[in-house]
């Protein structure tokens, strides 16, 4: 029985998430770390997300652990406390960008990373075996403690990295953070930066005015808003405000993958710091990174799809960066997760030194046509044989193969891939044209049929 997802153990709030279950859940992470522990806890701003917090306090309490209370917090600033304020670990109560009826439980090691894999199955197995290590009365001594300057100590972190001597000019900025928790950071990292900031949907004590996860057709309304207050950008945040997506000062979308190879290329040139010039993405991305960054003697370390992976990945290794296409970006002198208010930082440091508004810059990338789409799988056992006969099929072309295959030729890639959550295969194609991104889908979806039929 897995309980964890790719990304923490996620639910509905008392359907999924039953306090008796989250008490188990408890039980067992505060069993993982050990009586002793000293273990900062945080939350997003969903409804559901306080009533599991106080559970997972009172019970890593009980069991003799050190409980720190972080309050309304973003992911990255939890994880940036957990890391340089020596915690012995974290635990995020958030479902990032689901549904305002979800709320999920995220466990970061001292690192401020999430815990891998092989952590979360040990949690697993302490919380099915009910191996739970319970302590005497004698030795609850230890009350919860709040912490009253989480989200402060965090942007000053994120400042600290900024060269403010890039930032010559007073940018306009609008910054949406789904009314959770983003709004207690961003706006006043950027006014600190001296940004000009309108602020929407930052209000906590409203249900979300927009879906928490950042995807094009949910920011329209935000585009219009660009264009209406001139502003050279905005940025979207998902619930966690570990996301950062971008509007560019025309109102279009950006698709992470573009802000991400912006940004690296903005490190590498305008940054300079002195760090392996390797970047850690997830095989959804495109190989635009790889295109554009190759005469800088980067090298671009492709993953499975997941941030965790991610993440350890650049700590293993040694990384300037890494990214997800979905607006999750990892900067390495602040932190190996994804970063929000890092992100927007370095957007603006970025249109500081160049001195070209942000639609220049996204029109200098090359242009590359993108087509999603999933195909309904209902037996797993058939992806292989899929994946066996795109290879024979595209065998000319470099392939790589550790999360369903990505094929790269000169002018388009493709992915195809199972799923992580759900019975269906994704397709991702990106090509130089439309027409040649549809005749390789076309001749995707053919093979497909084929093999599933
Ligand atoms: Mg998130």
């Amino acid at each position: 029985m897995r309980l964890f997802g790719t990304d923490g153990v996620r639910g509905v709030v008392n359907e999924d998430l039953k306090p008796e279950f989250v008490v188990r859940l408890a039980l067992a992470i505060a069993s993982y770390f050990g009586s002793g522990s000293s273990i900062l806890v945080g939350r997003d701003a969903r409804a559901g997300s306080e009533l599991i917090q106080d559970i997972v306090m009172g019970v890593l309490a009980s069991s003799g652990l050190r409980v720190y209370d972080a309050g309304l917090t973003p992911t990255p600033a939890l994880q940036y406390n957990v890391k340089e304020r020596g915690f012995d670990g974290g635990v995020m109560v958030t479902a990032s960008h689901n549904p305002p009826q979800y709320s999920g439980i995220k466990v970061v090691l001292s690192d401020g990373i999430e815990a891998p894999r092989e952590v979360e199955e040990e949690i697993e197995k302490i919380f099915l075996e009910e191996r739970f290590r319970r302590v005497s009365w004698r030795e609850l001594r230890h009350r919860k403690t709040l912490v009253d300057d989480v989200n402060e100590f965090y942007v000053d972190g994120v400042m600290r990295l900024v060269d403010t001597g890039k930032l010559k000019k007073s940018f306009r900025v609008v910054v949406d953070p789904a009314n959770n928790v983003g709004a207690l950071t961003t706006p006043k990292l950027l006014r600190a930066l001296g940004a000009r900031v309108l602020t929407v949907n930052g209000d906590l004590t409203h249900q979300p005015y927009r879906e928490p996860e950042p995807t094009q057709e949910n920011l329209e309304y935000l585009s219009s808003i660009v264009r209406d207050v001139k502003a050279d950008f905005a940025v979207a945040h998902d619930g966690d405000a570990d996301r950062a997506i971008f509007i560019d000062n025309l109102g279009r979308y950006m698709p992470g993958d573009r802000s991400a190879t912006l940004l690296c290329k903005h490190i590498i040139t305008n940054r300079r710091d002195n760090l392996p010039r390797r970047v850690v993405t997830a095989v959804s991305s495109s190989t635009m990174i790889e295109d554009l960054l190759r005469e800088y003697g980067v090298e671009v370390v492709w993953v499975r799809v997941g941030s965790i992976v991610i993440a350890r990945t650049m700590k293993s290794l040694g990384a300037m960066a890494g990214f997800e296409e979905n607006g999750g970006f990892m900067y390495a002198p602040h932190q190996m997760v994804r970063d929000g208010a890092m992100t927007t930082a370095l957007m603006l440091e970025l249109l500081g030194s160049e001195g070209v508004p942000l639609s220049e810059l996204y029109d200098r990338l090359p242009k590359r046509y993108l087509i999603k789409t999933k195909v309904p799988l209902k037996d797993k056992n058939l992806v292989n044989d899929v994946i066996g006969k795109i290879l024979l099929s595209y065998g000319g072309y470099r392939n790589i193969t550790i999360d369903g295959v990505k094929v790269i030729g000169p002018d388009f890639w493709f992915l195809v891939r199972p799923s992580g959550t759900e019975p269906l295969i994704r397709i991702f194609v990106e090509a130089d044209s439309e027409g040649k991104a549809n005749e390789i889908l076309k001749d995707l979806l053919r093979i497909t049929s084929e093999v599933l039929k």
